[in-house]
């Protein structure tokens, strides 16, 4: 998924826990980026985008690579790889992927799930919040089967639920 889905994700806190990668000690110089939904299948949208992102990835090489001669003085070159990265890495766009593991009670998935699966919500992160209720109405129909799964007016996927947290 994208950066900027988990930046959506993670402000869900209550019966939540997170562990993404991070992007300080791990090299993004062969990441690879998630197409936005809305531009998927338009190729001229896809072209402008795709141009944007490899230049954003051609930079944060060049800065990473700058940034190492600059901090040549740190001994430590895990650190200095650090401090490197971490800079370098403001050029990254929010379509960067990532990973994240998420850890949350039935409680907390129910009410992430209803704002996250409605029309309202970004079609990232909806997707992503479909694809979650139909794993989770199977693995436990007693909690979740009372999300209904259709296809809104945009001609997507999104989901509502009969029982509202009170
Ligand atoms: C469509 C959409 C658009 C959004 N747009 C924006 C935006 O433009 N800008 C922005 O900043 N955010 C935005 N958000 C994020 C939103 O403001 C919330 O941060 C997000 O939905 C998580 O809120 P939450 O209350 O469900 O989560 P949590 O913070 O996890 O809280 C869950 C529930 O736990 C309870 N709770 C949490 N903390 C406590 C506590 N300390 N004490 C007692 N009870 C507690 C409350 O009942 C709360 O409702 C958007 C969200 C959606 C779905």
């Amino acid at each position: 998924m994208s950066r900027s889905l988990t930046h959506e994700l993670v402000r869900h806190r209550a019966g939540f826990a997170y562990s993404q990668l991070s992007q300080r000690y791990v090299d993004e110089s062969q990441a690879n980026f998630v197409v936005p939904p809305a531009i998927v299948g338009d190729e001229i949208l896809e072209k402008e985008w795709r141009a944007q992102v490899d230049e954003a990835q051609r930079s944060y090489v060049r800065l990473v690579e700058h940034l190492m001669e600059r901090y040549g003085w740190v001994a430590d070159k895990v650190h200095r790889r650090k401090m490197s990265r971490e800079a370098a890495r403001g050029v990254l766009p929010n379509s960067t992927e990532t990973k994240i593991v998420v850890t949350g009670n039935a409680r907390a998935w129910r009410t992430m799930l209803e704002l996250r699966s409605s029309e309202g919500a970004e079609l990232e992160i909806r997707r992503c919040a479909v694809a979650i209720i139909k794993m989770l109405s199977r693995e436990s129909p007693a909690f979740f089967s009372d999300f209904e799964i259709y296809q809104a007016d945009d001609r997507r996927e999104a989901a509502r639920i009969v029982y509202h947290k009170v």
